[in-house]
């Protein structure tokens, strides 16, 4: 993970001067987590120096958000409010209007929505803000909540690590499934070896979110942060249903090829997405993984067509002559587009 500040060194323009003024007031920034006004960022740097104006921070604000350390919102509250960019990904907020709180969340369904509406408009989109203003549940009962939001980083790599989950548990049923009804010998070594590979992956994935859940006992009771409909049962489970219904050997790895390459898909989509934090991390190298996977099966599935070409095509010798050897196949073939 980058530290704060290698983080700014990266955003500080060229030939940018050092100004300790603006350091100190951009490490207390990056401290802070939820959504100040200007003045509640004046106050907390008054604590730390009581000389810095009033001006120095306002200019220093303005420059955060020109590099992209601070992001700007507008809660319709008059003034506007600043949240920091480091290990935060972007998200929508949900207002109460009564107490002022915000709290944050992101839906792949709301954002994939927006593309939509924007690709049919032709409008090459920048920026959405989604804000939902109305009654927290703390105003509306009148009680304490016993767990605050906490920090978003924690809830992003929570949310992010239940969805590779939910993922690998869905593949790994897919891929065990798939071992049991391919009758050809190879492929169903294939399944069992996904299967395996999906098990390990689990394990650790298991075993960085019980890490996650040491670092605040509380984070299970927490909100949730992302909210992945399409995705929460896992993305193999279609797939696992359709094989459950009968197919042979060749639909069965076609299945596979197509969960994986949506499967690949997501998680590169919304890791790129997301700012520099564990949960981008986590998203990253599950889509690399799932690649590796879509590879695999790709090959296996032009070996299997070759060996087992399809009964109403000619097989003439000379084809399957020409067909490469096993293990050139798997060299042979062409990375598939994803
Ligand atoms: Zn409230
Ligand atoms: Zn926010």
């Amino acid at each position: 993970m980058e530290p704060p500040s290698a983080y700014l060194e990266r955003l500080r323009p060229a030939g940018g001067k050092r100004s300790s003024k603006r350091d100190l007031i951009v490490n207390v920034f990056l401290r802070q987590e939820g959504h100040l006004s200007a003045d509640d960022l004046v106050d907390l740097i008054r604590r730390e120096d009581q000389k810095i104006s009033r001006a120095t921070v306002y200019r220093t604000l303005q420059w955060m958000v020109d590099a992209g350390v601070a992001r700007k919102v507008d809660f319709g509250e008059g003034r506007f409010r600043f949240e920091h960019s480091y290990r935060h990904p972007r998200h929508f907020h949900l207002i109460c209007k009564s107490c002022n709180k915000s709290s944050e969340f992101l839906s792949s369904d709301i954002e994939a929505l927006i593309e939509e509406v924007a690709a049919a408009r032709h409008f090459a989109q920048r920026q959405s803000v989604v804000q939902i203003y109305g009654t927290c549940e703390e105003c509306r009962l009148g009680r304490r909540s016993p767990v605050g939001d906490g920090p978003t980083e924690l809830l992003f790599a929570r949310d992010a690590l239940r969805i590779a989950i939910a993922t690998e548990r869905s593949g790994l049923e897919f891929y065990a499934r798939a071992a049991r009804i391919t009758r050809d010998a190879r492929g169903r070594s294939v399944f069992r070896k996904l299967a395996a590979e999906e098990e390990e992956h689990l394990g650790k994935l298991e075993a960085r979110y019980k890490e996650l859940l040491a670092e605040d006992p509380q984070l299970e009771s927490r909100p949730t942060f992302l909210f992945f409909k399409g995705a929460a049962n896992g993305l193999f489970a279609d797939g696992a249903k359709q094989l459950s219904e009968g197919v042979d050997d060749k639909e069965a790895l076609r299945i596979g090829i197509r969960c994986e390459r949506g499967s690949h898909r997501f998680f590169k989509r919304y890791g790129e997405r997301f700012e520099d934090s564990e949960g981008k991390r986590i998203f990253l190298e599950f889509a690399d993984e799932e690649r590796s996977h879509l590879e695999l099966l790709i090959r296996e599935l032009r070996a299997l067509v070759a060996r087992k070409p399809a009964p109403k095509r000619t097989t003439r010798t000379t084809r399957a002559a020409a067909a490469p050897s096993r293990s050139k196949a798997g060299r042979r073939s062409r990375r598939p587009r994803a």
